[in-house]
């Protein structure tokens, strides 16, 4: 089962949603890389995961690779970045001055 958090900033208000189980992936064959989301068969044959991370610089969002992390943002190359469910309480990058917290009163399950 995958659950959805949100997060907002309490500042600026920007909101992130983040699903708890990531991008889980599988290879076919010919190498090709394929998502298998909940609640999917394929899920049993998935080897790896990309996870969504937000860069805590710049804001951009990108997916890390379970078996390949990515160690900079893809945009600005900063080092601070962290996987968008693990959002709260980190400071916002779209304004510089609020701290993103878990919305309470979002919940989603697929
Ligand atoms: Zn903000
Ligand atoms: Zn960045």
């Amino acid at each position: 089962m995958a659950q959805c958090f949100r997060f907002q900033c309490d500042s600026c208000g920007h909101a992130i949603e983040a699903w708890d189980d990531g991008n889980p992936y599988y290879r076919d064959e010919a190498g090709k890389k394929h998502y298998a989301y909940h609640p999917s068969t394929e899920r049993e044959l998935c080897i790896g995961n990309d996870t969504p991370q937000l860069c805590l610089s710049c804001g951009a969002k990108f997916k890390s690779d379970s078996l390949a992390p990515a160690k900079n943002c893809r945009k600005c190359k900063s080092a601070d970045f962290v996987q968008t469910g693990d959002l709260d309480g980190r400071n916002c990058p779209y304004c510089g001055k609020g701290i993103f917290r878990r919305d309470a009163d979002f919940f989603a399950i697929s």
